[in-house]
């Protein structure tokens, strides 16, 4: 899955996380670097989606996190994590959870890049643009977050496949 899959899957679970406790929206951080992260393995060959695609990388970290910035951030960044384990599973390559255990996560066949993963991206980017909007009162934070949305809605936008 490409970035802004990654990104608005993370969007999306952030919004719901949200439905089930008041968390600072500024925690979104944590979330956000759990489903980027991963793909830093990327220009590393042949350990693409291992390295920091794998449960021990997200235990590692979730256990630093939440020794130095608490229980919730860690919760975040593992929510994070999931959400871009779970799109990458989704695409053909799927994910080696297990590394370097050779058994790999594969549950569909959504090419990255592709006109379905471009869909469920704008379906996820809507459905937390809304999720989190019914949670904010009115007034600048509000007027900020609109704009802010209507931004990364055009980068979306912008991001569409060939
Ligand atoms: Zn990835």
């Amino acid at each position: 899955m490409n970035r802004a899959g990654h990104l608005s899957l993370s969007l999306f679970a952030f919004s719901l996380a949200l439905a089930f406790q008041p968390i600072p929206l500024s925690y979104y951080l944590f979330v956000l670097l759990g489903a980027m992260l991963p793909d830093f393995d990327l220009p590393m060959k042949g350990l693409h989606r291992k390295l920091f695609h794998n449960i021990w990388f997200a235990v590692i970290m979730g256990l630093l996190i939440a020794d130095n910035l608490g229980t919730l951030p860690a919760q975040l960044f593992l929510i994070g994590f999931a959400t871009h384990v779970l799109g990458d599973a989704l695409t053909p390559e799927g994910v080696h959870l297990l590394w370097p255990g050779k058994k790999k996560l594969q549950a569909g066949k959504m090419k990255t890049g592709g006109m379905l993963e471009y869909s469920v991206t704008l379906l996820m980017f809507f459905a937390a643009f809304a999720l989190l909007f019914h949670h904010l009162s009115f007034g600048w934070t509000k007027a900020l977050y609109v704009s802010g949305f209507l931004v990364l809605g055009l980068v979306v936008v912008w991001l569409r496949p060939p």
